[in-house]
């Protein structure tokens, strides 16, 4: 039903096989990228991602390794002619990040670019998309988004619409967007009488870069994923909350305590090359942790069940939670 593709799973500095930090989600015709790292124009290309798609970008925040990308993207974006238009939600110097490099790198652009400055609270919605800014805790302003995929009503069912005397047209795509209909002979038609059962909601949470914080911790509250940095081992602890970052072993013991069903792991220090000690320490404490991997692809369906996809391997279904 969806998919988040990682784009770039590296913290700090890339190395080799992993880019800065950007994850791509698609879902109904849409791409939504977070966040926006150096190589992300070449890994939006291997991963095989429509460039004049419905798209919009959400930075977490204003540090050079999650933002060095956009300029690139959007150069990419106009030299093959996308049409549509663009939506960017960050902190508010995001904007002048984005006038600055229009003005300076003569980065004209073939659509529409509408730069947003966020608070916390809902950025965006769309239909059943539905994203929301939380306040994190790093250094300078920096957010995290909780992505919510909601369904206001079931499938639509035509024959029950039929059976109750519902015209074809209009009224139909009224109720089968949730709204209640009133028929010329004075009858109101709720559109749970001519609708399956409601789909539940899915919720991916991405942390940014973030020490643990309440935030955090509420916003992931049951979510089907948590994509979450995870800088350093808790050998480290003093160096994360130095500088503003979380261990594998603080995030997992969140993930463990608010009912998140899938945990992945990301933005780790190049000092941990594979990765296989941040993701022993995730599983020590909550057995249901992946490692982000450049090209991983997770696919969520809507019965929460997940899929991941190595880069070149096969499939690994995973169990309705
Ligand atoms: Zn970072
Ligand atoms: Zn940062």
């Amino acid at each position: 039903m969806l998919d988040i593709i990682f784009l770039g799973t590296g913290g700090s500095m890339p190395t080799e096989g992993r880019n800065l930090p950007a994850i791509a989600i698609r879902y109904l015709g849409w791409i939504f990228l977070f966040d926006c790292g150096e190589d992300i124009q070449r890994q939006i290309e291997k991963a095989g991602l429509g460039l004049n798609k419905n798209m919009a970008i959400f930075i977490t925040h204003m540090h050079a390794d999650h933002i060095l990308g956009l300029p690139g993207l959007l150069l990419r974006f106009s030299l093959l002619g996308r049409g549509r238009p663009l939506n960017i939600y960050g902190p508010r110097e995001i904007i002048e990040y984005v006038k600055v490099n229009q003005a300076t790198i003569n980065l004209g652009t073939t659509f529409e670019t509408v730069v947003h400055a966020i608070g916390p609270g809902i950025v965006f919605q769309e239909g059943p998309i539905t994203i929301r800014a939380f306040e994190v805790d790093h250094r300078g302003p920096a957010f995290g988004y909780e992505i919510l995929f909601q369904n206001p009503t079931g499938e639509f069912m035509p024959e029950k619409a039929e059976d109750l005397g519902v015209p074809k047209g209009p009224l139909w795509s009224l109720l089968a967007k949730g709204n209640q209909v009133s028929l010329e002979d004075g009858r109101i038609i709720q559109p749970e009488n001519v609708t399956g059962p409601r789909p539940r909601s899915l919720k991916i949470v991405y942390s940014g870069d973030t020490r643990p914080c309440q935030l955090l911790r509420s916003a992931s509250q049951d979510a089907d994923i948590l994509i979450s940095e995870a800088m350093y081992t808790a050998e480290h602890t003093d160096l994360a909350e130095e500088r503003g970052h979380s261990t594998a072993e603080a995030i997992a013991k969140i993930a463990s305590e608010v009912g998140v069903r899938l945990l992945i792991l990301t933005h780790y220090s190049p000092r941990y090359y594979d990765g296989e000690a941040i993701l022993n320490e995730g599983r020590a404490h909550f057995p249901n942790t992946i490692l982000a991997r450049d090209l991983l692809t997770v696919t969520l369906d809507k019965d929460g069940s997940h899929t991941i996809i190595q880069p070149g391997t096969a499939q690994t279904a995973g169990d309705p939670a």
